[in-house]
C-alpha cells in the first residue's frame, strides 16, 4: 500500500491517471485481511493500483481493527467510547475498576489495541448492568465483608440464591462454620472450603 498526496495523480506502477473513486479496500491488519466497504480513494484506471493518503492509511487501519475486533465478539473503541462518556466515567476512573495500567483505555478507545475477553465482558456487564459497574468502581470487591456489594447483587439478581451471591462475593460460608471475611487471599479460601467439604 503506498500512500501518495492525492494532488498527485500519476500512477507509480504504470503511469496511468489515478482517479477518484469510491470502493471496497482490502486491507491487511495483523495476520487477517479486511475488507473495507464504500471508501473514498485514488485508484489507477489503467492498472487498478490503490493509493492513499497517509490520513486514509490510519482511516483504513482503524476500519480494520474495528471489522477484526467486531468479528472476535469485542465492543469497538467507539462504542467503549461511548458508554463510558454517557455513564460520566473517566478514562482513569474505568482503568481503575477494571485493574488495568495507566492509558490503557485510552489505546482500546483509539482503536489499535484490543480489550482482553475477560475486560470486554466485564464492560459488557457494566454496561447491561451499571450496579455491577458500581460494584467494580466502588473496590467492595477487595474490602472485608461484602456490604455495599451484596445490596448491590440483591437488587440485581433478586431470585438468584443468597448463597450464591455470597460465594460470589467471596464470601462463602461453610457449613457449620464461619464467614470468610473478603480479604483472605485464594489459597486460604480455598483450604477452607476444601477443609469443609
Ligand atoms: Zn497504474
Amino acid at each position: 500500500m503506498a500512500t501518495l498526496d492525492a494532488d498527485n495523480a500519476r500512477c507509480l506502477s504504470c503511469g496511468g491517471t489515478m482517479r477518484s473513486t469510491v470502493a471496497p479496500v482490502s486491507v491487511r491488519f495483523r495476520d487477517e485481511f479486511v475488507t473495507v466497504p464504500d471508501f473514498p480513494h485514488l485508484r489507477c484506471e489503467s492498472c487498478g493500483e490503490e493509493l492513499f493518503t497517509l490520513e486514509q492509511s490510519e482511516q483504513l487501519q482503524r476500519a480494520a481493527a474495528d471489522a477484526v475486533r467486531t468479528a472476535q465478539g469485542l465492543l469497538s473503541g467507539v462504542e467503549i467510547k461511548g458508554w463510558r462518556t454517557a455513564s460520566g466515567i473517566t478514562q482513569e476512573e474505568l482503568e481503575s475498576a477494571l485493574g488495568v495500567g495507566a492509558k490503557t483505555v485510552t489505546r482500546w478507545e483509539r482503536g489499535l489495541v484490543f480489550q482482553s475477553a475477560t475486560a470486554d465482558r466485564l464492560m459488557r456487564l457494566s454496561i447491561r448492568f451499571p450496579a455491577i459497574y458500581e460494584v467494580l468502581r466502588s473496590g467492595e470487591l477487595y474490602r472485608e465483608g461484602c456490604g455495599t456489594a451484596s445490596l448491590y447483587l440483591e437488587r440485581l439478581l433478586p431470585r438468584q440464591r443468597a448463597a450464591t451471591k455470597a460465594f460470589f462475593l467471596n464470601c462463602y460460608t461453610p457449613a457449620g462454620g464461619t464467614a470468610r471475611p473478603a480479604a483472605q487471599s485464594r489459597e486460604v479460601n480455598g483450604d477452607a472450603i476444601a477443609s469443609a467439604a
